[in-house]
């Protein structure tokens, strides 16, 4: 499989199905930018999850690939941000 930042969100969220969960897993362990958004997405998260009652999945994942595509002091990879791009965020 090829990087998909919301794949990797919602490997977090533990929404994906089982056949998913493996091909995922297998992508992150040689995949150093989805290791990176993944690590951002789940400090994000853990704040997040802290501060607001969750009302609306969707939104917060957009939410939270701002936050992450925003985020000046880490700059992701050129390859994460075109790849970001590519998806339209
Ligand atoms: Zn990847």
């Amino acid at each position: 499989m090829s990087c998909n930042p919301e794949l990797v969100s919602a490997f977090l969220d533990n929404e994906l199905d089982t056949v998913i969960v493996g091909a995922v897993t297998e992508h992150l362990l040689s995949c150093d930018e989805c290791v990176q958004t993944m690590t951002k997405l789940a400090a994000v998260k853990a704040v997040m999850s802290d501060k607001f009652m969750v009302h609306d999945p969707e939104g917060l994942t957009l939410s939270v690939m701002n936050v992450v595509t925003n985020d000046r002091t880490a700059p992701p990879s050129n390859g994460m941000m075109s790849f970001l791009k590519k998806l339209g965020i």
